[in-house]
């Protein structure tokens, strides 16, 4: 049965870390799995390591079916899965300003995030092999963002300057409430270490 992760807020530092890439792929597998588990479970598209607390260049992502018949799991709409290791962006080429949100940002949305159309991505799969994606549209802008992840990058940084603003202004309650509850968290998770 795979473990369904807690995932780590706005204001928890290891979102804003450069993460390091991954060189002992054993235990991959089944962390890919776990983090499958945590996505769905939390309804989302994307999930990289960092938002599990793990500073790893790992991502995993999900395409899925369009309907949604009443209260069908996400999990039966799954069309296909990802695992992305030590991922590159090689190539990216048009710009479309879209819909976007982030589990580790909850409730909080835009609709101006700027994302290449289309790209190409060089990657590891689970068992360190060598891959090539051609992406567009969503799932592209899936890539980038998850891609942004690893790099400390959160996805309202990529708005332009004067909507940047105007998203930190209108959510400082609900920002300032998340940076509080992800340092409650880090001070538990602290006190339960040996
Ligand atoms: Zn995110």
């Amino acid at each position: 049965m795979a473990e369904v992760y807690p995932i780590r807020l706005y204001g928890d530092p290891i979102l804003r870390k450069r993460a390091r890439p991954v060189e002992d792929f054993s235990i991959i597998p089944e962390l890919a799995e776990n983090m499958f588990e945590t996505m769905f479970e939390a309804r989302g598209v994307g999930l990289a390591a960092p938002q599990i607390g793990l500073s790893l260049r790992l991502f995993v992502a999900a395409q899925y079916r369009e309907e949604e018949e009443e209260g069908e799991e996400l999990k039966s709409r799954v069309e296909e899965l990802y695992v992305f290791v030590n991922p590159v962006i090689k190539f990216q080429e048009g710009e479309e300003a879209g819909l976007e949100g982030c589990l580790s940002i909850p409730g909080l949305y835009s609709d101006e995030v700027p994302r290449g159309q289309r790209l190409r991505v060089e990657y590891q799969d689970e068992h360190g092999l060598p891959r090539v994606l051609e992406a567009e549209g969503y799932l592209a802008r899936v890539i980038q963002h998850e891609y942004d992840h690893l790099n400390g990058v959160l996805f309202f940084q990529r708005l332009p300057p004067s909507l940047r603003e105007e998203f930190l202004t209108e959510h400082r309650e609900a920002l300032t409430e998340m940076q509080r509850k992800a340092r409650e968290y880090l001070k538990r998770e602290k006190a339960k270490e040996p």
